[in-house]
């Protein structure tokens, strides 16, 4: 039997309700965080909930627990489900009201969350993956993690259609992220990724990897790349929760490097994985 998340309390999957007219649905009127879990831990969790109330809010929600409320909920859904390595998937929606575009009054807020048992995806993570340029059609305030994801659902399911991994997408010329990752590519030495600006969702691995990158002294610039730039870089990857440090060795039918992961991007995926082991970030 499986425990979830319902405003505030833990339930039995049946007897989570969730009405038609919840906002989630019906407007995508909500922000989420995936939150990975390594050994039984809640990894970077802080991290996952400050974002989680910055999300909410920038769309003006009020999540009407503490922070420490809520990661003590997360961390005992984590224990009922027993999820060793797993995730923890958790949205917040405007609630349930009468449809009309405006926010409704004296509304509550709907939590949900739930786990899932996962595996690392070691065997990508070895010999890489394969990705696809795409043009970024999403609004402008790509810095929240809304539940309004349709520019990135259509943008992966081309990449998926055409046998890639993920999608590059690009603005124009430049490169912005993927789908639901960040890239970043590496050119004699440096590491270059996009701002963390209102075009990208600051991800917290991506975090992490910038963290490493200062340990080692390895440059980061975070400027914007252009598409050619990009295919031209000596390697290339890509990073979210659940992919952690993914060499990227192809984009577009051009070739990465030789087409293996790259010696940097290597040292950064074994700087990440000692992270994980230690628990360096809580
Ligand atoms: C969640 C997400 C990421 C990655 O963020 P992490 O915190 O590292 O998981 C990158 N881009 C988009 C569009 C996302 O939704």
């Amino acid at each position: 039997m499986e425990w979830i998340l319902s405003n505030g309390e833990i339930v039995k999957e049946q007897d989570l309700e969730i009405s038609k007219e919840d906002r989630g649905y019906q407007f995508g009127d909500g922000i989420y965080e995936v939150i990975r879990v390594y050994e039984g831990d809640l990894f970077t969790a802080t991290e996952h909930i400050d974002r989680f109330y910055q999300s909410a809010e920038k769309i003006r929600i009020t999540v009407p627990y503490t922070k420490d409320v809520f990661h003590k909920m997360l961390h005992d859904l984590v224990e009922m489900n027993s999820i060793d390595n797993g995730q923890v998937y958790v949205q917040i929606t405007r609630g349930a009201a009468e449809r009309n575009h405006q926010f409704p009054v004296n509304v509550e807020p709907v939590v949900v969350g739930y786990t899932k048992s996962v595996e690392r995806p070691v065997a990508f993570m070895e010999q890489g993956v394969k990705a696809t340029l795409i043009e970024d059609v999403r609004w402008l305030r790509c810095d929240i993690k809304s539940l309004n994801l349709l520019g990135n659902v259509m943008a992966k399911q081309q990449a998926y259609e055409e046998g890639y991994f993920e999608a590059v997408l690009h603005r124009g010329d430049t490169v912005t992220e993927g789908s639901s990752s960040n890239m970043y590519g590496i050119k004699d030495g440096v590491v270059y990724t996009h701002p963390a600006t209102n075009l990208i969702l600051n991800g917290i691995t991506r975090r992490v990897i910038l963290e490493i990158c200062e340990e080692f002294g390895i440059k980061v610039v975070e400027e914007p790349f252009t598409k050619q730039q990009a295919l031209e870089m000596d390697e290339f990857f890509m990073s979210s929760t659940t992919t952690e440090v993914m060499p990227v060795v192809e984009i577009s039918g051009h070739t990465i490097g030789n087409g293996t992961p790259g010696k940097m991007t290597r040292k950064l995926q074994q700087a990440f994985e000692a992270r994980i082991k230690l628990g360096v970030i809580s």
